[in-house]
């Protein structure tokens, strides 16, 4: 059985295929990307266990993406399958579901209507997985469609982590509240180090950082999800790529009155030029930046030294909130990749059992994943996520 995962974007959709067999695995086999889509030059890429495809062509919408998907996955020579139904469930990964939706769900019209209702407050992205989601049902109309949102595992979040001090009819009349984002890879990334700690995550408290270039941290509570830094939106939270994370508010209303900006420019600002790209003022690509940190440039310690604060203190305020913890867990392309980030991120924490090993950390698969010092308390581990594993699995469950 064939199920295909897709992540639609706003001009882009991500796709990988997977196989599941009789005793439950699921291997996969194809996985690619359709980039630009409704400019003039679109560029479709592919590589599976039979060989690889790429070439540019004019891709309207979603709808012809998704049409090339198909084609590259029927290719003759390269393809893995031969017709469209053999795959039977699409999995889609959704950004924003509020708190109406706890857990994957087969995509009906009610569903549809969350994910548009949603929309305000995830604008980059609900409206384009929507795009993705009716393409989809259009070119596999056999298959069974599954949405996986990415705030569901948030939804046992407390009333007093979730609420803001703001006046509480605005909960009521907007739903404003912390949601939290990332949802699918912080629950898998806490269910592997339970595994490869080998307890049972009921009885484990931990703290995961997906730090990639949108970032949150998410205190685990014996499997659930009690804290995490991400609220209405995504732009709360940890210093990122080019978002601000926490700010006070009030930098808001003195940028609209000094810079003579529009609310929406400096909601732009904030999403869009901050970060470490603000702080820096050079780039958000932490790889360029780990290279100009070892060379000592100042733009680059700077957006180094306060991005790694942040981190630091969200790990302080949540071991606060679950009375201790076990393990701490970094994933992402930055959590998993970058040992100076983890090491300036857990230096100087040893008052709170926390010790890294400076050479597990440059290699952490080497060393299991687990990357802190023997007599460490706490456990550190660096474990590489895997979302698109996890909607598979949830829409497989779905198409039996
Ligand atoms: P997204 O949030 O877009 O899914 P990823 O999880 O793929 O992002 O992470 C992207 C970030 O990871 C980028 O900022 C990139 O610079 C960073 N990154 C990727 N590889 C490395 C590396 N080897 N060292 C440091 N940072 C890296």
């Amino acid at each position: 059985m064939k199920i295909l995962v897709i992540n639609s974007g706003s001009s882009s959709i991500k796709f990988r295929l997977y196989d599941a067999e009789e005793s439950g695995e699921i291997k996969e086999i194809a996985k690619g990307i359709v980039e630009r889509i409704g400019e003039e030059i679109s560029y479709v890429k592919y590589s599976s266990i039979n060989g690889d495809i790429r070439y540019d062509v004019k891709v309207r919408d979603h709808e012809e993406g998704l049409s090339h998907v198909l084609k590259v996955l029927t290719d003759k020579e390269k393809g893995v399958i031969k017709y469209p139904d053999e795959i039977v469930g699409v999995g889609h990964r959704v950004v924003h579901g509020g708190d109406e939706i706890s857990k994957p769900v087969v995509i009906d019209e009610h569903v549809e209507k969350v994910i548009e209702k949603f929309s305000r407050m995830a604008p980059l992205h609900n409206p384009a997985n929507l795009l993705g989601i009716r393409a989809a049902k259009k070119v596999f109309p056999k298959a069974v469609h599954v949405a996986v949102f990415d705030t569901a595992f948030h939804t046992t979040l407390p009333e007093e982590a979730y609420l803001y001090a703001i006046p509480y009819e605005y909960y009521k009349k907007y739903r404003v509240r912390r949601y939290g984002f990332h949802g699918t890879s912080h629950m898998y990334v806490a269910q592997k180090a339970a595994e490869i700690l080998g307890k049972p995550i009921e009885e484990l408290k931990i703290i995961t950082c997906h730090l990639g270039n949108g970032a949150s941290v998410t205190a685990v509570k014996y499997g659930k999800s009690v804290e995490t830094s991400m609220g209405l939106t995504p732009l709360e939270g940890l210093v990122m790529g080019t978002r601000s994370g926490d700010i006070d508010p009030a930098i808001f209303y003195f940028l609209v009155k000094w810079e003579n900006l529009s609310v929406d420019e400096v909601y732009d600002l904030l999403n869009k030029k901050s970060g470490v790209l603000g702080l820096s003022g050079t780039t958000n690509d932490m790889r360029i930046l780990e290279e100009e940190y070892f060379k000592g440039n100042p733009n680059a310690i700077r957006a180094f030294k306060v991005y790694a604060h942040r981190v630091k203190k969200y790990i302080g305020a949540y071991m606060a909130v679950l009375n201790g913890v076990d393990a701490i867990v970094f994933t992402a392309g930055v959590g998993e990749r970058s040992p100076i980030i983890r090491e300036l991120i857990l230096s100087d924490m040893d008052n709170l059992g926390i010790k890294l090993d400076k050479e597990r950390n440059k290699n952490p698969k080497k060393y299991g994943w687990i990357v802190s010092a023997d007599d460490s308390k706490v456990k550190v581990l660096v474990i590489p996520t895997n979302e698109e594993l996890v909607i598979a699995r949830e829409t497989l469950k779905r198409t039996k």
